[in-house]
């Protein structure tokens, strides 16, 4: 019997071994990167033709290769990353595996120059298909440039199987986005075709994100920072109610090493769960920093997934990070008593005493949906202020016998009797009595939160009840905006506007909501499609939550609003009646509890 087994030629290994590594030009700019980042470039610059099919180049400016190291570079298993089995349990290097120049070399035309500091001048390189067309030497400075043309040039399958240019590129900048993520203090760009798509400066990891996903992302980020022994968690949240409808932001790093982990991922939503509507994913900038040790990187040729040791340790960790991410955000005290001028007198002194004040444990709705149908509002979770709690002796007993301090708190004469139970401050601030202390409720807030929840339900219902206007007024817009209008009326018309369309580009306001009574119908219109506008290509938040936003922006009252105590304790009570009381819709803390045993100290 003649021997039948073969060894492939090294042509034909790589190609195989392509297959797996470069499925599309993506991979090839992710592990070109990759490279310029282990070789300890400050500044790395992409370039790519036809979404990297015609072609893809990485400048950087690292330690360049010597002529054999360029030479060797492109040979199966040719790295200068690990050397031996114990290696692989400290990978610090995005590569390891030696694998990718050789599997991009045997299906592209790749040209290679570099030039070590020490070197003189450069080498170039000219490598298809695995084999060398070309070496010379040429002036350059140090560094390292990369060329690929024409990927999958001897593999027409692979070539013919690439998705749209569009697609290939959405792949593209995702792998940028994900290498440039976690190395902010590096330098990048990104041209397509000839344009310029990304300027990445050297800076923090929020004005990377920034710069990757648009400035208005600083008042949309927390700060995640939680160390323990084994594990160290850096990075930021989005608040949850920038939450998106599709899973666009979520970015797990491991020692910076981009992957995807559904059971840590779950971690992330569990922390969120009663914060972000069902529908919508919370969105992550998390580096998870362990011990090499501690983790399996060796499981998959695009290494995107990764085995921890201690998998349940970390999901904790993760979690109570996220957690107290979220919490600090909305327990932070809104109303500052340092800035607040007015109220920087001893009524707030008294208050604000050295003991440390004990946090409110917000009671959270697991179950919380704000598009839930039923209307039942749940029970109110606080303790409501007790008839014979608090009576003007116990306002002496905080202010000490001084009677002349409360004086702007204070209506005149009948909020002193006995059944006095709200008072405001600065005619802005709502403060009554719970059982555990003083309760400080930002009144703006607190009413946004109300006729946001109450917005949502109509929307949901359409049952938003108009009054009639006596006098019709027009809006009048452009056809852009005017079709925007038009896409909006049922939305519209379930808040309780009545909206005739008069021609093309004006509309009869015809009824405006209950709420919206003696507010200024045009503006009001003009203000929700503006932010209809911005949020349709920026937050791509859902329509209904959009609207419900800037109406309950726009319709509540403003701080500086003298209120009654009637209306003091109506909005208390609706406040409480709300789904989420704590956080008003743009995530701000709505009230403190002030920790009556501090107070009395
Ligand atoms: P790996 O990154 O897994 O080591 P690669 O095939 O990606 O394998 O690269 C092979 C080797 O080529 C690397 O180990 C490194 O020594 C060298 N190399 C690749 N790219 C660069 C670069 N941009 N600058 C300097 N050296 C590089
Ligand atoms: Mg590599």
């Amino acid at each position: 019997m003649i021997d039948v087994i073969k060894l492939l030629p090294d042509s034909v290994a790589n190609q195989i071994a392509a297959g797996e590594v470069i499925q599309r030009p993506a991979s090839a700019v992710k592990e070109l990167m990759e490279n310029a980042l282990d070789a300890g470039a400050t500044q790395i610059d992409l370039v790519v033709k036809d979404a990297g099919k015609t072609m893809i180049m990485v400048v950087d400016n690292g330690c360049g290769m010597s002529e054999t190291d360029a030479r060797l570079c492109f040979e199966r298993h040719a790295t200068s990353k690990i050397s031996k089995a114990e290696d692989l349990f400290n990978i610090r290097t995005m590569g390891f595996r030696g694998e990718a120049l050789a599997s991009i070399a045997a299906i592209a035309q790749v040209e290679l120059k570099t030039r070590r500091k020490e070197d003189e001048v450069g080498v170039k390189i000219v490598n298809e298909g695995s084999v060398v067309k070309e070496q010379t030497l040429v002036p350059m400075q140090p560094g390292t440039t990369f060329t690929v043309k024409n990927l999958f040039f001897n593999v027409p399958a692979r070539r013919n199987f690439l998705k749209s240019p569009q697609a290939e590129m959405r792949h593209i900048v995702e792998e940028f986005t994900r290498v440039t993520l976690m190395n902010p203090e590096i330098g990048f760009t990104l041209t397509s075709d000839g344009k310029e798509m990304y300027h990445l400066y050297p800076g923090n990891l929020k004005q990377r994100i920034m710069g990757l996903f648009g400035s208005n992302y600083e008042e949309k980020l927390l700060p995640v920072h939680q160390e323990s022994e084994r594990v160290c968690i850096d990075g930021f949240i989005v608040k949850a109610e920038y939450a998106k409808k599709t899973r666009g932001e979520q970015y797990f790093f491991v020692n910076k090493r981009f992957i995807k982990h559904a059971y840590l991922h779950h971690a992330i939503e569990n922390a969120f769960l009663e914060m972000i509507p069902k529908d919508s994913f919370p969105g992550y900038f998390l580096n998870i920093e362990v011990d090499p040790a501690d983790i399996d990187i060796n499981i998959h040729p695009t290494k995107t997934e990764v085995n921890f040791l201690d998998v349940k340790l970390v999901y904790a960790i993760l979690h109570a990070a996220v957690r107290k991410a979220i919490g600090q955000h909305n327990l932070s005290p809104m109303i500052d008593f340092d800035e607040s001028a007015d109220l920087n007198n001893d009524f707030s002194a008294a208050m604000r005493l050295s003991n440390p004040l004990t946090m409110p444990n917000v009671p959270l709705d697991p179950n919380f949906n704000p598009f839930r149908q039923e209307s039942s509002p749940r029970e109110p979770q606080w303790e409501r202020p007790k008839e014979n709690y608090h009576t003007p002796g116990d306002w002496r007993i905080l202010y000490g016998d001084r009677t002349d301090i409360p004086e702007e708190p204070l209506e005149p004469k009948e909020d002193i009797k006995p059944t006095v139970h709200y008072l405001q401050v600065n005619q802005s601030y709502i403060v009554t009595t719970v059982k555990s202390g003083l309760l400080v409720v930002d009144q703006h807030l607190a009413h946004a939160r109300v006729l946001f929840e109450k917005f949502l339900k109509e929307l949901e219902n359409s049952n938003g009840v108009s009054q009639q206007e006596l006098f019709p007024q027009a809006l009048t817009l452009n056809m852009n905006d005017a079709s925007l209008l038009k896409e909006m009326l049922p939305e519209l018309e379930n808040l309780g506007f009545v909206l005739e369309q008069a021609n093309p580009t004006t509309f009869m306001i015809n009824g405006t909501p209950t709420d919206a009574a003696g507010c200024d119908a045009v503006a009001l219109l003009e203000q929700i499609l503006d932010n209809y506008k911005i949020n349709r290509t920026d937050l791509q938040l859902d329509r209904k939550l959009n609207l419900a936003k800037t109406m309950s922006a726009q319709l509540s009252i403003k701080a500086q609003t003298r209120l009654s105590e009637m209306e003091m304790q109506n909005l208390v009570d609706q406040l409480f009646a709300c789904n989420v009381a704590e956080v008003a819709p743009d995530g701000k803390k709505i009230y403190v509890i002030l920790n009556m045993e501090d107070c009395f100290k």
